[in-house]
């Protein structure tokens, strides 16, 4: 399957499928000029992954250099980008020069980062490797690094020229990875398409065996869906990319309370949109089926769904100072119905803690 991202001279395909690693020499070739290919990748993907595409591409005539760093957002730094600009011109890398991503969010962000701004920017390329990754991070062109303290503060606009999509990949990937995922699999279904998380609800099972060809749809209907935003709002001027920020204001507190170090992006991102849905029915804004088909879902698909015991003042304090909220107002993207979001603005604390306390496991 190949969907396309239209934004006129940065338009660019994503080509989901199972086998398609066996293609990325072709699939670069078509879309590209150039012959110098810089791979950015981490060191659990390099011996998964990358080191065979590397070869692959080298017995393909492509002159191929591999910079692996350390597995895990840590790697997400000033430092890091600092070190790829460094060894990328030891290694001759030129404004011809390719940069190829083959990892999860990590590594596409950093490299994606590093090829925006290296010689005022190189052809790009990504291969996805986590589920997050494939429906998310690698679509929409947003790459970048954190400062210490402050998540992805330093980055850029930057489209890549094409998106690969090996959906056998995630055969490998752990567990939780893999679940933490389909947190983002489930917003996409309820802040734009109620067919689709109807279709989720009725493959929960082929979905949970990792199948080839139910995973090619879900991915490609999640790029599709995260594509027709992004078409309409590329760099967040018009508002409208913050439909995506559904649970997120709720998942990026619990990542940032000390408490809940140990949940994943997507976990936390589970627990967000239950806080989100129960502050929505509070405000009479959403029915009892949603919130439970909703939370039904993401319980079937091994995700959390209860705030674990929370000190609420600290949480709507840290809800306060995310960038994504207006002057310390608390904003919310809250849905209506399945498939449809709106932004409110002012939502009253006691409204908040009260949503809190309603996901609360005691
Ligand atoms: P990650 O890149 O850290 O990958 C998770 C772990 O899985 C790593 O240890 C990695 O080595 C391993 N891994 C990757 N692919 C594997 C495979 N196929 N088999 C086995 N192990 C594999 O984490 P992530 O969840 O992919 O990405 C998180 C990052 O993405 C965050 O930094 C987040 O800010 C960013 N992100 C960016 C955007 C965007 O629009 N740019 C959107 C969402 C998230
Ligand atoms: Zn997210």
């Amino acid at each position: 399957l190949i969907t396309r991202v239209n934004l006129a001279d940065r338009s660019y395909d994503i080509q989901i499928g199972s086998g398609n690693l066996a293609e990325l020499s072709s699939f670069m070739r078509d879309r590209c000029q150039g012959s110098h290919v810089v791979i950015v990748t981490d060191d659990q993907v390099d011996p998964l992954y990358a080191d065979k595409l590397g070869d692959q591409l080298a017995g393909d005539e492509w002159e191929v250099h591999v910079l692996v760093v350390d597995a895990g957002e840590q790697s997400k730094s000033v430092e890091d980008v600092h070190e790829l600009w460094e060894t990328m011109l030891e290694e001759g890398a030129d404004r011809q020069s390719i940069v190829l991503a083959i990892g999860g969010g990590v590594v596409g962000d950093l490299a994606g980062f590093a090829a925006a701004a290296f010689a005022r920017g190189l052809q790009f390329f990504q291969v996805p490797t986590t589920l997050l990754a494939q429906v998310d991070s690698s679509v929409g062109g947003k790459v970048g690094v954190n400062l210490p303290g402050a998540k992805n503060m330093v980055g850029a606009f930057w489209q890549p020229r094409g998106v690969l999509i090996d959906v056998d990949v995630l055969a490998t990937l752990p567990e939780r990875e893999y679940w933490a995922g389909l947190a983002e699999v489930v917003k996409y279904g309820v802040i734009l398409d109620a067919e689709f998380f109807a279709y989720l609800e009725q493959h929960v099972d082929t979905i949970n065996a990792r199948d080839p060809a139910v995973l090619t749809y879900v991915i490609e209907r999640c790029c599709r869906l995260k594509a027709d935003v992004v078409e309409q709002d590329e760099c967040e001027t018009t508002g409208l990319r913050a439909v995506l920020n559904y649970g997120h204001t709720f998942a990026h507190a619990f990542e940032a309370a000390s408490k809940y170090g140990l949940l994943l992006h997507g976990e936390a991102v589970a627990i967000g949109m239950e806080c989100a849905a129960r502050l929505a029915h509070q405000l009479d804004r959403i029915d009892d089926d949603f919130l439970r088909r909703q939370t039904a879902l993401l319980k079937s698909l091994h995700l959390p769904t209860e705030v674990p015991e929370f000190d609420g003042d600290e949480l709507v304090r840290i809800m306060r100072r995310d960038k994504k909220a207006d002057e310390g107002r608390l904003r919310f993207v809250l849905p209506t119905k399945l498939g449809h979001v709106e932004l409110v603005k002012d939502v009253r604390v006691d409204d908040v803690l009260a949503a809190l306390k309603a996901a609360n496991a005691g």
